[in-house]
């Protein structure tokens, strides 16, 4: 084990998938639909605070409108994922899940002057944590520096969205804003 390699296997116990709750950044969302064509709403919920009580209050993503706090996640029912296919017991979205989804149960590991010393398995998230795997390293890496940039944006916009006042605002109107300045992103970009 080190920077180049960490031994684990997912051996689909189920537990990330049915005991964790999965909090999805707009981007995870926006690739979701494009890989589903599904309306957000169909599998998006926005969970009050006594409902997710492990997030503390001055986190930044949550969402503030008429006086409550919500947070962004994939619906859940009956504690298991809206995507947990329940005949095979695997992800029905494997290829587009989200990027929290991928980095479960690694840790990232780095020397007090911020040295990146390769990842480990947190012991406290539920994860088995089997080691009769290997995953390369250098994969992990690019994917926790993408989902660092995507925590960034993600943040930029709560505080955007949090910002506005009118009434009726609602926890579903920042879905809309990001899918709209996704767009006009895209439209930019041609
Ligand atoms: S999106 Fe897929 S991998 Fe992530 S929690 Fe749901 S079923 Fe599990
Ligand atoms: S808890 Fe660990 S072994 Fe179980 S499905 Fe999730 S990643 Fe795989």
């Amino acid at each position: 084990m080190g920077l180049e390699t960490v031994h684990f296997k997912c051996h689909h116990c189920n537990y990330c998938c049915t005991k964790v709750i999965c909090l999805p950044t707009p981007w995870d969302v926006i690739r979701i639909v494009k890989a589903t064509g599904l309306n957000p709403y169909r599998f998006l919920d926005f969970l009050t605070p006594d409902q997710i009580s492990e997030v503390p209050a001055n986190d930044p993503t949550w969402l503030k409108c008429g006086g409550q706090r919500y947070l962004m996640a994939l619906q859940q029912h009956n504690h298991v994922c809206h995507f947990l296919n329940p005949v095979t017991r695997l992800c029905g979205i494997y290829e587009a899940r989200p990027i929290l989804c991928r980095l479960f149960p690694f840790k990232y590991r780095e020397s007090r002057d911020g040295r990146f010393l390769g990842f480990t398995l947190h012991s406290d998230v539920g994860c088995p944590r089997h080691r009769d795997g290997v995953v390369e390293v250098p994969e992990l890496y690019a994917l926790y520096q993408e989902d660092e940039q995507h925590q960034q944006d993600y943040q930029d916009l709560v505080r955007v969205f949090n910002r506005k006042r009118y009434l009726g605002k609602r926890p579903q109107d920042f879905v809309e804003m990001f899918i709209v300045s996704n767009e006009q992103r895209a439209m930019s970009n041609e």
